[in-house]
């Protein structure tokens, strides 16, 4: 049937070929957390450049236990010492600076005797002790991230490490958000008969920023169809992707498919076979998406982790979110024709309900670890059934 809404996994296909991946622009290192890197990098020079002193002590020639040395200068981290070491001397040398010529080992202050100028090893030194080697970490040329690498906080190191201060990375999305309802007010605001604070543009901004992703603009819209129209204007010409919340229905004072769509925004599906978040539609307009998710607090959560989640990781050049599992901890009540996804808790590798599955209850999921994706059915799946989790991370 040409009305049928589509199942998830229609709906996410469905987006995935919208989702086109974003330019690569220069970024330094310490903005590029969470970004992919769009090139490879190469170690410019030896990692250390040069062989230096794994411990505090005096480096020397290698040689038996007993002999007096007598101090010749001090290498330090950062102030090379510029002497040659021969027989019956050391340099006193600090962790990290280079070692003097001639030297080969390291005797740690621990097994010397320091008597100022000179100093009497009481261990035997043997050749390369304490001694790091130049290019022992990286080699100049090595390659050292590929393309497509997720950059975390090690990544940006060792990027640095090998000499980058910028690198090329697929950039951040930008991504504005709306709230829209005459009902809703500040975060704070004190409240009238029938009005809520405006939880959803808080939260969608946070899950904006927690897939990576920047936000542009995050703004609230009356339902007014004229406002509602200026508001996503400035959206589309400022965002690659739009994210806004409620007013997405069927009734007198939902104005945000009109104004899309009288925008130029494609509508590719509306409604998904979802419990929570049925109300869902998705429009694309050249490479930018547009989410108009429900209004319920917990739809426009499970909706945005379900849709816009996973094409923010897409045209962030991201991989999909590794998929977990779980078992039943008690048997679940199936929606006879949608996908439920239900607020749960692990323990022990099995999953419970935290309480009621309404929209419109954010209690519940404070308190879940997941949701877990339970498949329309008759009946209920029974305590045990391996299920599918849906994390609450982006
Ligand atoms: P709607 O989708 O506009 O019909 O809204 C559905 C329900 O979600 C209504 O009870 C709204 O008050 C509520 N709602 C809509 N937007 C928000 C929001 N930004 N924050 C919290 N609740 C909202
Ligand atoms: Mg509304």
């Amino acid at each position: 049937m040409a009305d049928e809404p589509l199942n998830i996994t229609q709906a996410q296909a469905m987006i995935a070929g919208f989702s086109s991946l974003l330019p690569a622009e220069t970024t330094a290192a310490d903005d590029a957390l969470g970004l992919v890197l769009a090139e490879q990098v190469i170690a410019s020079g030896d990692v250390p450049s040069r062989a230096n002193s794994a411990m505090d002590g005096f480096a020397a020639r290698s040689g038996e236990a007993g002999r007096a040395l007598r101090v010749i200068g001090e290498s330090r981290a950062g102030h090379p010492c510029d002497v040659t070491v021969g027989d019956g001397e050391a340099v006193r040398i600090s962790t990290g600076a280079v070692m003097p010529e001639g030297a080969d080992a390291v005797a740690p202050i621990e097994v010397v005797e320091d008597e100022g100028s000179n100093v009497t090893l009481l261990e035997q030194l043997s050749a390369g002790r304490n001694v790091r080697l130049a290019g022992e970490d990286l080699r100049a040329g090595d390659a050292v991230l590929a393309p497509g690498r997720e950059l975390g906080p090690v990544e940006l190191g060792i990027a640095v490490a090998a000499g980058r201060a910028e690198l090329q990375c697929v950039r951040r999305a930008r991504v504005a958000v709306i709230g829209t309802g005459d009902e809703l007010r500040e975060p704070g605001a004190k409240l009238a008969a029938g009005e809520l604070h405006d939880s959803n543009l808080t939260t969608l901004q946070a899950l904006v920023r927690a897939a990576g992703a920047e936000v542009v603009l995050a703004s609230h819209v009356g339902d007014d169809p004229a406002a509602t129209m200026s508001r996503f204007a400035e959206a589309l010409s400022q965002a690659d992707l739009v994210v806004c919340s409620g007013g997405v229905s069927v009734g007198p004072h939902d104005h945000v498919k009109g104004a899309f769509i009288e925008l130029g925004v494609e509508e590719r599906f509306w409604r998904v076979a979802l419990r929570p978040g049925r109300p869902t539609w998705f429009g694309s307009h050249e490479a930018k998406l547009v989410f108009g998710l429900p209004g319920n607090p917990v739809s426009a959560i499970v909706t945005f982790l379900l849709f816009a989640a996973p094409a923010l990781r897409a045209i962030q050049g991201r991989s999909p979110q590794a998929t977990s599992s779980a078992t039943l901890g008690e048997a679940i009540a199936r929606h006879p024709d949608r996908d439920e996804c239900v607020r749960v808790r692990l323990d022990g590798g099995e999953v419970f309900a935290t309480g009621p599955q309404g929209s419109h209850i954010l209690s519940s999921v404070a308190l879940a670890d997941a949701l877990a994706v339970i498949p329309r059915g008759e009946g209920s799946l029974a305590a045990g059934s391996p299920i599918e989790l849906l994390s609450l991370q982006p």
